[in-house]
């Protein structure tokens, strides 16, 4: 029996091969060798942490297949295109696709050419039955399993039906995988799955290159021109603004595309068709932007998604999370930021109450307000609520960065505070900020604001600067907003004491937001100073858009973001480095070296064209990963005999010693045998009873020994 080490050993040489990854991440390698070794498992790992490897390797360390169930049905041709891309057989069987294409498949599959079959659950209930018990699957995954629980987020009435696989399956292992963390859920997982004594893996939740930001009370034009740094800034990438409603998608959709941007809307208003179109516009990077509702990202595997922004507030973390962890996922920097508005938290609320949970639904909201208004590292906070401890700051949210500045911000907030007892509680954020700059406008002479004593006591202030004061008034407990009343701010006891007591307050000293330093308006872009990298990189994201558009596929199929810093890195100027570049594997080292490595010389200065002979390389790299020489003719388009051809110039050029896989010793006697007794027309004689070309790589074969006998 094939011990665990073996297993691991195989498991890494295929992730080289046909991803081009050199090491697994946390936990994926016990995960597959669980499945290797025939036992349940439930996986429980964030958005981008990696899930998908751990059911894929095992379909190749087996002879058996893998079917993944998944409700995610329009995103398995982008799973199947990923893996065909990598040289690894998978197809989806689904109710987009007609019942001639399904049963094709179906007929594969039992042929042994497909190791990897995405199917969604209804279509698994109608088929496994069908299905004879000699199919031989070495493993069931089970994708967005929370679906299973009526605790999950996500519940699907379809889901609780998988327990007939166990049933009709009990010696086939399934490994559960989801994204969602909470305890109930994990549990409900294994026991609506019927597993047996699962293992049970929990990933960590951090990802480290996703930056985060909170930014309280921003108005509208502040929003939009955010929005539009972050475009500009990853103007080759994309990202995704989260609204909370329809109309608030249609709207900043609107106005991005106003200022010339390209943008779509997705959310469930929309026909299947449109969705459909706007989803993949945004896959293939035809548009920069989606602004979307929640509807929007399930599942979404486009690993170049450089920034997520959420124009309001999600009703939870766990959302949140899921949200963000769209961004980012091939591991390159990225960033969250969210724009909280109290205005926000009324409609929220109003989601609670219609809920059906609302005492768990208003605990969760709850906590994600305490996270928006936080002034402790945002990593920790996240952290924390998927009891994950993290014992030192992350320095990549905004607390981290921007470390509040303490002050005595007693005058202030007495000013504050005197101010909405002044008016009786009857005016909210921004009516109480005019008031104390002494603004002029209409509605606040009308109702006579301007004759309170308070009226322009915080003129020397800027609106930005009273607006992070009074949200830490809020914070600290000195003022509540009532929801229930236009969000009108009142007087907490807490606040009414200090007003009377003139406590010391010590406030954090307001930051202020640092502007894109180029102008939006005229729409006169400035192009950024790129440093030589940055310009590489453009051009490998040039180079890569090309391929893209030829093969009708999205750009990160041919490579992720993460695998183009990496040729910046290393900047590969022929074949065989670039197929050690972390992230080229070896179906795309042979269908892709030449355009980038050549990009790469052209962009290093190297005059010399990449010559004929390069292509022996090619041979000898694919000959040392296994290839045979009718793959390797395959692969390059080309005939066996120039194989042949090249495998003996490399003999001769003593670059390749094992020829074991190449030719037979019986073949290599014959041929010996022949050119001894009948040199004239031997190629004739030897055509009828092997390959073309396999002589001459016998006669390099034979002055290889000579030449190396004479040496030794
Ligand atoms: P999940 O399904 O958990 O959301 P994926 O399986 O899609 O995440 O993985 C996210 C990204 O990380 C993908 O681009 C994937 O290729 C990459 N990835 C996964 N495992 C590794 C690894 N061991 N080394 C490098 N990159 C990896
Ligand atoms: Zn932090």
């Amino acid at each position: 029996m094939e011990t665990t080490l073996d297993i691991q050993e195989r498991a890494t040489a295929l992730l080289r091969r046909f991803y081009g990854y050199n090491s697994f991440r946390p936990l994926q390698l016990d995960i597959i060798t669980t499945a290797v070794e025939r036992r349940d498992c439930v996986v429980l790992m964030p958005t981008g942490g990696g899930k998908s490897i751990c059911y894929q390797i095992p379909a190749m360390l087996g002879d058996g297949v893998v079917i993944v169930v998944s409700p995610l049905i329009a995103l398995m041709k982008d799973q199947v295109t990923a893996l065909t891309a990598n040289g690894i057989p998978a197809a989806a069987v689904n109710s987009m696709q007609t019942e001639v294409e399904n049963h094709h498949i179906m007929q594969q599959l039992f042929t042994g050419r497909i190791k990897i079959l995405y199917i969604s659950p209804e279509r698994l209930l109608m088929e496994i039955d069908r299905w004879s018990r000699d199919l031989n699957i070495s493993l069931i995954a089970i994708d967005e399993a929370h679906c299973i629980s009526q605790w999950g987020h996500d519940f699907r009435p379809d889901y609780t039906r998988l327990a007939r696989i166990k049933e009709l399956y009990p010696h086939v292992p399934i490994m559960a995988l989801t994204a969602t963390a909470d305890r109930l859920t994990r549990e409900d997982i294994a026991k609506q799955l019927c597993l047996n004594n699962p293992r049970l893996f929990i990933g960590s939740f951090d990802r480290p290159n996703i930056s985060l930001r909170v930014m309280t009370n921003p108005g509208k034009s502040k929003r939009v021109s955010y929005i539009c740094s972050l475009i500009d800034r990853y103007r080759h990438d994309s990202g995704i603004v989260y609204c909370i409603s329809r109309k608030n998608a249609e709207s900043m959709n609107a106005e991005l595309k106003l200022r010339g941007y390209k943008s779509v809307v997705y959310h469930a208003g929309l026909s299947v068709t449109e969705r459909n179109a706007a989803q993949d516009k945004f896959i293939s990077g035809e548009v920069q932007v989606v602004c979307a509702t929640v509807a929007f990202g399930m599942g979404i595997d486009k690993s170049n998604i450089r920034w997520v922004v959420h124009n309001n507030m999600p009703r939870n973390i766990e959302s949140y999370y899921q949200e963000i962890g769209r961004a980012g996922r091939d591991g390159v920097k990225a960033e969250a930021v969210m724009f909280y508005s109290y205005a926000d938290i009324a409609t929220l609320q109003n989601f609670v109450d219609e809920s059906g949970q609302q005492s768990i639904n208003t605990e969760k909201l709850n906590r994600m307000k305490e996270y928006a208004e936080a002034s402790l590292c945002r990593r920790r906070i996240l952290l924390s609520y998927f009891n994950e401890t993290m014992d030192h700051d992350c320095g990549n949210c905004d607390v981290c960065l921007n470390p509040p500045e303490r002050m005595d911000g007693t005058i202030l907030v007495l000013k504050a505070l005197s101010a909405i007892v002044r008016v009786n509680g009857a005016v909210g954020v921004t009516m109480l900020i005019d008031i104390l700059r002494g603004a002029s406008r209409q509605e606040l002479m009308q109702r006579g604001y301007h004759l309170i004593k308070t009226y322009g006591a915080g003129r020397d202030l800027s609106f930005g600067e009273w607006n992070s004061y009074i949200s830490q008034m809020i914070q600290l407990g000195l003022i509540d907003i009532a929801y229930n009343e236009n969000n009108h701010l009142k007087l907490t006891a807490y606040g009414l004491k200090v007003l009377t007591e003139r406590s010391q307050v010590i406030l954090a000293k307001y930051v202020p937001f640092e502007r894109s330093s180029r102008k939006q308006k005229g729409k006169e872009v400035v192009e950024p100073q790129l440093t030589p990298a940055e310009r590489l990189l453009e051009q490998l994201k040039e180079v890569r858009l090309k391929l893209a558009r030829k093969e009708q596929v999205p750009p990160y199929i041919i490579f992720s973001d993460k695998a183009l810093l990496e040729m910046v890195r290393m900047e590969p100027v022929d074949m065989e480095s670039f197929s050690k570049v972390e992230g080229v594997g070896e179906k795309k080292t042979v269908k892709y070296w030449k355009p980038f490595v050549t990009a790469i010389r052209k962009f290093k200065g190297i005059s010399e064209s990449l010559g004929a002979g390069l292509s022996h390389e090619e041979t000898l790299l694919l000959l040392n990963a296994g290839y045979d020489v009718g793959a390797i003719a395959e692969a390059k388009n080309i005939k066996t005999q120039t194989v042949y051809n090249h495998i003996a110039s490399l003999i001769r050029e003593d670059k390749l010693s094992d020829f074991s896989s190449v030719i037979t010793r019986e073949q290599y006697l014959r041929v010996m045998e022949i050119a001894k007794e009948n040199k004239e027309d031997m190629y004739q004689v030897l055509a009828k009873e092997m390959p073309l070309g396999l002589p001459s790589v016998a006669l390099a074969i034979s002055d290889f020994l000579l030449r190396h006998k004479a040496n030794s």
